[in-house]
């Protein structure tokens, strides 16, 4: 008998597992892939990044005259931007299987089900097995959803999954859906020298963001020569022997067509709940999430759920990872602190970078806030001069009353790193003032966080 199973090594499951090795729980991960690490490690935050540092990398070196130096003949060598990528994917994943060790958590290879309380089937490599635990953790995570009448085939028509694995830059590239992951890859191949169209069903890029940081993304992406259409819808698509062709409606409504050699769908994750036995127990899921309390309890005693599955929470990793820490907290008896979705860093790699964290000016608005927002340039910010990086924005969205931070919105050099600053000052009830008050390093990109804070009160020294 387990004290806890958790059914997913991904970002959530795999941090749970670990904590609660440390508070001594007899614990077991069932992973049904042969590789610990889920989506993010494998197809998702790490493989990608890796390629968009190449990608930023290669751009600087295509242009490195700006920097007084000159470099000819600057080639990229695919095979062995995958082959970096693929090797630090694999020493992250033998980082989890080293950890569990440590930790004495065990892995069981298979794919599980809810058989009712406290028991889960596994179907392994050796047949299957009934396992029993006092605590359960649900860690699925998700999958790419498809557009209906589209087949995934690998060729053409692709994921997050065989767009990572492609043999060749295509020469065109067409991307449905500008969210985070159709803006990244966006970025990644565009730089790589393909030709990258991005079609959006909602009137913005990145619908999420602040309105200015999507307008700002789609103002560069149109200066990087990539084409996007918002408020568009796609009606047709059709795999010919040579591209892929597109039939969609603009935002005025005029049909229109192209051809792209690859397309990507990026439509938003579908939580893997359907085949786990949820009718087994007293989980009923909402369009395929599972509503939890602020503990990450589910309706059956006993059983938790974290991550990408977790109705009304971000598809994050360091989400699914502190919903985890949560969980295990509770499992284990210890005090804790229910996840504040507020201050949740949203990282997206495109180029600009985006960080965000709390509510956009037009939420803080219609929750009734009085607000007071501040905006500073890094065009004003020496770093970005020295990095020759200028593009973008910090904005602060605050409550004029108490100067509480609701909000800070960054499009620009570094802005998923710069974003933890904000997220810190706001998880510490920090207000507009005690940032002004914050000295900031010069010459650093961090220093426009700090103008920024003083721009809510039209007191930013730099501009
Ligand atoms: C292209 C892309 C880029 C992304 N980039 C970022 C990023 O930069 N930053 C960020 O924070 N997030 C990013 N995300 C989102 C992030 O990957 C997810 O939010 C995160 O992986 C969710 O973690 P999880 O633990 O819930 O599930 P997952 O990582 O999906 O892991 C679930 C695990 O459960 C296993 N499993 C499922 N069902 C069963 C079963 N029945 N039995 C046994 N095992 C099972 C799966 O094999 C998998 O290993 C990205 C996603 C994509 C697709």
């Amino acid at each position: 008998m387990y004290d806890l199973l958790i059914v997913g090594s991904g970002p959530g499951g795999y941090v749970a597992a670990i904590r609660a090795g440390q508070y001594g729980l007899k614990v077991g991960v069932i992973e049904k892939q042969p590789k610990l690490g889920g989506v993010c490690l494998h197809v998702g935050c790490i493989p990608t990044k890796a390629l968009l540092y190449t990608a930023d990398v290669y751009e600087l070196f295509l242009h490195p005259q700006d920097l007084g130096i000159s470099c000819d003949n600057v080639q990229l060598d695919w095979a062995r931007v995958q082959e970096r990528k693929s090797k630090i994917v694999d020493k992250h994943a033998k980082g989890v299987e080293a950890l569990f060790k440590k930790n004495k958590v065990e892995t069981i290879r298979g794919y599980a089900r809810l058989k009712g309380a406290g028991r889960i089937e596994v179907e392994g490599p050796d047949g299957r097995h009934e396992l029993s635990a006092k605590n359960i953790i649900l860690a699925t995570g998700s999958e790419a959803r498809m557009l209906p009448g589209l087949t995934v085939d690998r060729d053409r028509i692709l994921t997050n999954i065989e767009i990572l694995d492609l043999k060749s830059i295509p020469k065109s590239l067409a991307i449905i859906g500008a969210g985070a992951v159709g803006v990244e890859f966006a970025s990644i191949y565009r730089r790589f020298g393909s030709e990258v169209t991005v079609f959006e069903m909602l009137p913005r890029a990145v619908p999420l963001e602040d309105e200015e940081i999507s307008a700002e993304l789609e103002r560069a992406f149109r200066k990087q020569k990539i084409t996007v259409h918002t408020g568009t819808r796609v009606e047709k698509v059709e795999k010919r022997q040579d591209c892929v062709s597109i039939e969609f409606r603009d935002s005025t409504g005029r049909a229109q067509n192209i051809c792209a050699e690859k397309l990507l769908v990026a439509v938003g994750r579908k939580p893997n709940t359907e085949n786990i036995g949820l009718e087994n127990t007293a989980i009923k899921a909402d369009r395929g999430f599972i509503p939890v309390d602020q503990w990450m309890a589910t309706a059956e005693p006993g059983v938790y759920a974290i991550g990408d599955i977790v109705a009304a929470s971000p598809q994050l990793a360091h989400v699914a990872s502190m919903e985890g820490l949560v969980a295990v907290g509770r499992v284990a008896g210890k005090p804790g602190r229910p996840v504040n979705y507020r201050r949740v860093p949203n990282c997206t790699f495109c180029e600009p970078q985006i960080g965000s964290a709390g509510l956009t000016e037009a939420q803080a608005k219609a929750q009734g806030y009085e607000v007071k927002a501040g905006k500073f340039p890094f065009a004003a910010n020496s770093k970005s001069s020295i990095l020759g990086n200028h593009s973008g924005f910090v904005k602060v969205v605050a409550d004029a009353k108490f100067g509480e931070i609701l909000g800070v919105h960054i499009i620009g050099p570094s802005a998923t790193e710069l974003i933890a600053e904000a997220v810190t000052a706001m998880e510490s009830e920090a207000t507009v003032e005690s940032m002004m008050s914050t000295i900031h390093a010069h010459p650093t990109l961090a220093e426009a966080m700090g103008d920024a804070f003083n721009t809510v009160y039209g007191l930013a020294i730099n501009v």
